[in-house]
Order: structure tokens, then sequence, then C-alpha cells
């Protein structure tokens, strides 16, 4: 009756179905780094596979999870709170998918409750089961909007994200500083602009 959204077991199943074993995974990084020019049985380079592949294991922790899954299970009936709940500053780093290169940054999300609201932290477990993919950060903004809504169901979905892509950073335009901004607006953020001048002024304040 809570509308509880189930973890998706199945679709999960299907991902890690065809995954590669260890030894392939590390076969591939020592490929990598011979397409880099050095040689994986240098002394300082015989752990790197091994040691990448447990680094993955963090950055890539999000296809072993439904980010939905915190929200359904958490939620909190309430009445009487009607104001936007807003969460500015959520770190992340993602990884960006034409370049598997970090992406990091920061996510403000905000949304306005009509009965149901949530931990703040859950929120923040939303933004990093999505961001621990390979990504890009227009589909993470509508993303996070999209699970909010989806599970909370409030009259109101903002989120905001600006962060530095590494591959524009350290390689072809290499420009340092560059931070790319995203949003997504839903319900009544989308349609009326006080309330979003409301959050966009909040999170910059
Ligand atoms: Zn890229």
């Amino acid at each position: 009756m809570h509308g509880l959204i189930k973890p998706r077991p199945i679709e999960l199943h299907r991902l890690f179905q065809g995954r590669p074993d260890r030894a392939e995974a590390e076969e591939a990084v020592r490929t990598l780094i011979r397409w880099a020019g050095d040689d994986p049985d240098r002394e300082g380079l015989l752990d790197t596979p091994d040691r990448v592949l447990r680094a993955y294991h963090e950055w890539f922790a999000g296809y072993a999870e439904d980010p939905a899954y915190h929200l359904a299970r958490t939620f909190e009936e309430v009445s009487g709170y009607d104001e936007p709940v807003t969460l500015r500053g959520i770190p992340f780093r993602s990884c960006c998918e034409h370049h598997m290169a970090p992406i990091t940054g920061v996510a403000h999300v905000g949304y306005l409750p009509v009965s149901r609201v949530v931990g703040l932290s859950k929120l923040a477990r939303v933004v990093d089961g999505v961001a621990k993919r390979l990504q890009v950060q227009e589909r993470m903004t509508a993303e996070i909007a999209s699970i909010i809504e989806s599970v909370l169901q409030p009259r109101g979905v903002a989120v905001v994200i600006e962060a530095e892509h590494a591959c524009m950073s350290s390689r072809g335009v290499d420009k340092q500083g560059i931070t790319t901004t995203t949003s997504k607006m839903l319900g009544a953020f989308k349609d009326d602009p006080l309330l979003r001048n409301e959050f966009l002024a909040s999170i910059r304040s």
C-alpha cells in the first residue's frame, strides 16, 4: 500500500551474466598497460591489475544495487509539512562512459513532499548509487530526479549537478577548472518559476 519498489534482482542478475572472471579482467588491465607503453611484468606494476579490479569494485558499486531501494524502504508518511526539502552539495564521484575518466562534483537535490519524506542520507545514497556506474552527466541528473519522483511521489523534484570531467581537464582541450552544470526540474519545480528560483537561490547561498 506504500507503493514499495522492490530491488531488481532479475535485471541485475542479467547484467552479471557473461561477466568476465577475475583472471580475464586482470589480463585486460595488463593489455592496457602494454597499450600505454609499459611492461606489466615490471615489478612496480605486478600487483596493479589486482588493485585496479578492487578499485573498480568501489567505483562501479552502483551496478550491484537499485538506487530506488534506499528510498522505498525508508520513507515515512508525514502530514502537515509541505515546504521544499533541499539537500545542498552532496559530493559524488562518477565515471564518464565516453572515456572511463572520473567525473567529480556535487549534486543539489530538492523535492516538495506531499506525504512522504525520507532521511536526508537516503537521498545521498541515491546520488551515490546512480553515480557509481558509467555515466553521462545529463542522464545521471535525470535518473536521480526520476527515482525520487517515482518513489516519493512528491509535488516536484529539482536536481542540479555541478561537475568537473577529467576527460576535459586532463586531455583534449586540456582545460582545468571548467564546471559543467546540468539540471532536471519536475512537477512544481518545472511549472512554478518562483519555487524553482527559490531552490536555485538556496543552492547558491
Ligand atoms: Zn568523457
